[in-house]
This record gives structure tokens, sequence and C-alpha cells, in this order.
């Protein structure tokens, strides 16, 4: 299994314990592996203040959505640019790298910008979802802390 895998592995995990099973031909959340009344394990996820839908997907997006904070994917190839270069020069004044390149090709720090987060995810230090891209740590102590709830 990769690395993904046991994520997206946890992230399910997490999607069934913060919801309940619900029954829907008898409309109300059900304790067990069966539902009392009709016998039913054909469960739909009730996520308590949020809604009841089959699947773990919409759980997942709302438990990302709700307790993290995406990358600022700029910020962070900014910072890199800055570090890895020096401040230009031009008679009395200073540029940093960053702004140079920002101002004077937008469309390459964008570029930039995509390409430095897309191998951050790479290296498994980002986790990208739904086009957003979220710290592996912070996903990490979110599942840490769904876990020992
Ligand atoms: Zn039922």
């Amino acid at each position: 299994m990769t690395d993904l895998q046991i994520i997206h592995g946890r992230l399910q995990h997490a999607a069934y314990k913060v919801t309940d099973n619900f029954c829907y031909s008898c409309y109300k959340v059900v304790e067990g592996d069966h539902c009392p009344d009709c016998g039913s394990d054909d469960f739909m996820r009730h996520l308590s203040g949020v809604g009841v839908e089959y699947g773990t997907e919409w759980v997942i997006e709302h438990l990302i959505q709700t307790r993290l904070t995406p990358v600022d994917g700029e910020a962070q190839f900014e910072k890199l640019l800055d570090e890895c270069y020096p401040e230009i020069k031009i008679g009395c004044c200073t540029y940093s790298p960053s702004q140079v390149l920002k101002n004077l090709d937008p469309l390459a720090f964008k570029l930039g910008v995509s390409e430095n987060l897309e191998s951050l995810a790479e290296d498994g230090q980002l986790y990208e979802y739904n086009g957003d891209y979220y710290e592996m740590s912070d996903i990490d102590d979110m599942l840490d802390e769904i876990e020992a709830e």
C-alpha cells in the first residue's frame, strides 16, 4: 500500500467514526450492523448537524474543509524563491526574486506555484484534495485526533 492509500483508508475510517449508520427506509439512526426494524444493512451515513447521504466522500470533504486550512501555494513559492536566489539590486533599489518574477512574468510565476505544489505532494509533504493542497502533517494530526475521540 502506498502512503496515499493509507491516508485515504484512514480518512474513510474517520468518516465512519464521526458518522452514524442511518436506515433510509426507516429514516432513523441505527446502532449495530443491521437495522433492528427492517433488517437492512444498506446504511447511509448520518453526520449530526450536517446531513444524511450515501458514501463517505462527502464526510471526508466536510472533515477536510471544516477542520483544515489549505496551504497558500503562492506564499510558499515566494518563500522558496527568496530563499534560493539573492535579492536583485538596481541602483539603490533592492527587489526580492519572488516579486521580480511575479511582476515580470506572472504566467511563469503561476506555473512555478503549481509545479511546486505538485512536487511537494509527490514527496508526500502535501495532500491534494479537490484541487487544494493540505499539509500532510495537518491531515495526520486531524486523523490522530478523530481516532483518539
Ligand atoms: Zn430500517
